[in-house]
């Protein structure tokens, strides 16, 4: 059994919950997700280009 990848890391994140990127995280509105993911979210959300 080879164990490469932990991806279920629910309850304790370190990076960014959509992509796991920890560079560049937004903990603000308890997001926990990187800039990038934020941009996408920002759009779902209704927000415009966050920059
Ligand atoms: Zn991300």
């Amino acid at each position: 059994m080879k164990i490469k990848e932990k991806k279920k890391t629910y309850g304790r994140q370190k990076g960014c919950k959509r992509c796991g990127r920890t560079r560049g995280l937004i903990r603000a509105y308890g997001l926990h997700i990187c800039r990038q993911c934020f941009r996408e979210k920002a759009e779902e959300m209704g927000f415009k280009k966050f920059s």
